[in-house]
């Protein structure tokens, strides 16, 4: 169960509230959230008369029973969609939000076009690896703090906030540091040292799901997060690991739905790492908004064919102008806004 304290709840009625959680045998975890402490209190299942005690004491809230395995994510805990601000961009609260820009940041003129294509067919932050996990240490590997700098600019250019990818808990800092929006890569979904560093910062976390893992796997990851206190974490969905390679990735299109389903937080789907090729990346990203995505983030780059990574994924300025109609229309349709 879940232990709210009120707005303001003095140190004195936390304490008493973990002295009390204690004595009934439960095992308690404190999350000191912006306005509010919640203490997590895991052990046998509580009963009604355990609940009504706790809720008496002074300074509680609400005591919430949670039977899923991941806590603070769950709709048990909290039953209405939770709204984030990234960068003063909202997602969450039914507007479609879109993140797009090239798959690695490689040079400031790269960037500046990539940039102005998102923003010119109204995209709402801009996206860009300056540190790149990738499957090769042979490939590039992202310019690193250059490449921050350089999306720092982008952002002053622009005024898109700006997501990027976060590969180490060493790195968190420097990262988040310059950007608005941290991003924990499929490669890193179980690094808990990292999604603890991540959690600690407060920082919006844009969090993708990992090539094998399950949804309740992915979710009690993200509670790794939740549990530092920083209740700004953001979903995504990029494709996992199956027989099929006729793409490079199945994009789960029911885990959309099933997340919806099972947690408050906000939904994306990435469709270019799903799909891995250029004329599939639209239908994903449609087929998306359809099943209920609160984003979509996207790989743009003014020249794909010369991209350093994921070329043959990344949309041209064509391409991507011709979605955003497209997709505003879905996201109209399913009774959202763009
Ligand atoms: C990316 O967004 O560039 C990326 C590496 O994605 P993923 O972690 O989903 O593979
Ligand atoms: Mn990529």
């Amino acid at each position: 169960m879940v232990i709210v304290m009120q707005k303001g709840a003095s140190d004195e009625a936390r304490d008493r509230v973990l002295r009390e959680v204690a004595t009934l045998g439960f095992t308690s975890h404190v999350s000191e959230g912006e306005t509010r402490v919640l203490i997590g209190a895991i052990g046998p299942a509580p009963t009604e008369e355990v609940r009504e005690h706790l809720r008496a004491l002074p300074g509680v809230e609400s005591v919430v029973r949670i039977t899923k395995p991941f806590k603070l994510a769950s709709r048990e805990f909290r039953h209405d969609d939770s709204a984030i601000s990234i960068g003063g961009v909202v997602t969450g609260d039914g507007r479609f939000v879109v993140a797009a820009g090239p798959c690695g940041v490689e040079s400031r003129e790269q960037l500046r076009a990539a940039a102005r294509i998102a923003q010119a067919h109204g995209a709402h932050l801009l996206r860009g690896g300056a540190f790149k996990p990738r499957t090769s240490p042979y490939s590039f590997q992202g310019l690193g703090e250059e490449g921050l700098a350089l999306l720092v600019e982008a952002r002053a250019e622009t005024g898109m906030p700006i997501v990027t990818e976060v590969t180490a808990p060493e790195l968190v800092e420097v990262v988040a540091g310059s950007a608005d929006m941290l991003q924990i890569g499929a490669r890193n979904t179980q690094n808990f040292a990292l999604l603890a560093e991540a959690g600690k910062s407060g920082m919006p976390v844009l969090f993708k799901r990992g090539l094998s893992t399950s949804i309740s796997e992915f979710l009690q990851a993200a509670e790794y997060v939740l549990s530092q206190g920083n209740p700004n974490v953001v979903l995504c969905e990029r494709g996992i690991r199956t027989f099929e390679t006729a793409t490079r990735f199945t994009l789960d299109i029911s885990a959309v739905a099933v997340l919806k389903e099972l947690t408050h937080l906000p939904v994306w789907v990435d469709p270019s790492h799903a799909a891995g090729r250029r004329p599939l990346v639209g239908s994903l990203a449609l087929a998306s908004a359809a099943a209920g995505a609160d984003g979509l983030i996207i790989e743009v780059h003014a020249t794909p064919e010369e991209a350093k990574s994921d070329a043959a994924q990344q949309l041209d300025e064509a391409e991507f102008g011709a979605l955003m109609p497209r997709l505003r229309a879905v996201v109209q349709a399913v009774g959202k806004s763009m």
